[in-house]
């Protein structure tokens, strides 16, 4: 059970953030974008991430107690006090995600977190697909692995915070943004294989384009039943292509002729996912290609098309991200754009040279707020190291 914090108590472990001295841990974790390859972790394919220059950042300080901890959240100006052995409930608001942060920490080391005071305050636009959530989990498990010295190694960080997350949010999510958090390199994406978690990185550098979000200012809040719903049609759908083919072990190893060949069994919503799914898996080999070859009109490319499946065949979009995509298209200025992450709002990620970026922004503003009367957010961003001690 927690308590919340009187003004007086909050203001108190506040201070740690204007504290510099030894016994005061600083953390930085990052938000998260996704180049290409969405709705591909939990179907065990290859995706695009890279950790961003937008973070959110804590102080940690141990307390001295045994088991009573306190933890503050700026953006929610709310903290708690709370004993770190009595689990919150699922679902109870941003605190249940650090106790399941905790709990996952206790079934690998038992006993050797006490009493703690965290502050934490967040640069990152939260519910806008940048996954201020995996940040919020990653920076807090591994600033409590470093201030007591745990020892957990990243991939276990990884894994500890995508199973608090899947068990404290109800959203049965991949493991791709907890990953990116993590693993993050700066100048690099990162070529994540979400089945065996092998990675490459990838080297970011696109001559004189950037990546620029455009925030829609739609919540995603309503999209965890719709993610279960796609999940759960992915995993049917690969059971019955695996009824004849075994050998597909992930959704992204089936092939269209397959999907083909079950389609009445299938029905037509299952086609549309499955068929997303392997085009998509696709586009991601073909923009590591491009990449590489500096072929920035293709990759814009892929990104239109990676829209038009995620719209029209995953069925996860909106028409906020809908009207941004299109705009972005039909102007010469973009090279490409899609929308990112779960869906339902958020943000598009456009690729853009760096000298249009404020001419479009301006344009492209004004245009949403005629067709659809709310203001835009851009946020330019840079690839970034994951978590880290500052
Ligand atoms: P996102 O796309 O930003 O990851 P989610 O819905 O997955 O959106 O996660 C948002 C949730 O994460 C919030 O509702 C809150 O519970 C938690 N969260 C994110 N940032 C913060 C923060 N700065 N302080 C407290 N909780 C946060
Ligand atoms: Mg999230």
């Amino acid at each position: 059970m927690s308590t919340k914090l009187s003004q007086s108590e909050y203001d108190n472990i506040d201070q740690i953030f204007a504290q510099a001295d030894a016994e005061v841990l600083k953390i930085e974790a990052p938000g998260r974008i996704n180049l290409i390859g969405e709705h591909i972790d939990y179907n065990g394919g290859n995706v695009l991430p890279a950790a961003i220059d937008k973070c959110i950042y804590y102080s940690f300080k141990k307390n001295g107690s045994d088991k009573t901890s306190n933890v503050l959240s700026k953006n929610f100006s709310e903290g708690f006090t709370f004993d770190i052995s009595v689990p919150e409930k699922p679902g109870d608001g941003w605190l249940s995600y650090l106790s399941g942060v905790l709990s996952e920490i206790e079934k690998r080391v038992p006993g050797k977190v006490t009493g703690f005071d965290c502050a934490l305050e967040s640069k990152l636009p939260i519910g806008s697909g940048i996954s201020s959530s995996a940040a919020l989990l990653c920076g807090f498990a591994k600033g409590l692995n470093e201030l007591f010295e745990l020892g957990i190694d990243d991939i276990e960080i990884v894994k500890l915070c995508q199973n608090a997350e899947r068990i404290f949010s109800g959203a049965n999510v991949g493991v791709m943004d907890q990953f990116a958090v993590v693993k993050g390199k700066k100048d690099h994406f990162i070529l994540l294989d979400c089945d065996t978690l092998e990675y490459k990185t990838i080297p970011a550098a696109m001559k004189s384009n950037v990546l620029l979000l455009l925030n829609t200012n739609v919540s995603h809040n309503l999209a965890d039943s719709a993610y279960n719903e796609r999940r759960a049609q992915c995993e049917s759908a690969l059971e019955i292509i695996q009824s004849k083919y075994p050998q597909v072990k992930t959704l992204v190893e089936a092939t269209e002729e397959m999907v083909e060949e079950f389609k009445e069994e299938l029905g037509e919503d299952r086609v549309k996912r499955a068929t997303h799914v392997i085009q998509e898996q696709k586009r991601v080999e073909a923009t590591v290609e491009a990449l590489k070859n500096n072929d920035f009109e293709l990759v814009g490319d892929l990104l239109n098309q990676s829209h038009d499946g995620l719209q029209n065949l995953y069925e996860v979009s909106c028409p906020e991200l809908d009207f941004l995509a299109a705009y972005a298209r039909k102007d010469d200025r973009v090279l490409g754009a899609r929308m990112m992450g779960g869906g339902f709002g958020g943000c598009t990620i456009n690729l853009i040279d760096e000298k249009n970026v404020d001419s479009f922004v301006a344009d492209a503003a004004k245009a949403y707020k005629e067709a659809c009367n709310l203001e835009l957010t851009p946020i330019p961003v840079k690839t970034n190291n994951g978590v880290q001690k500052i």
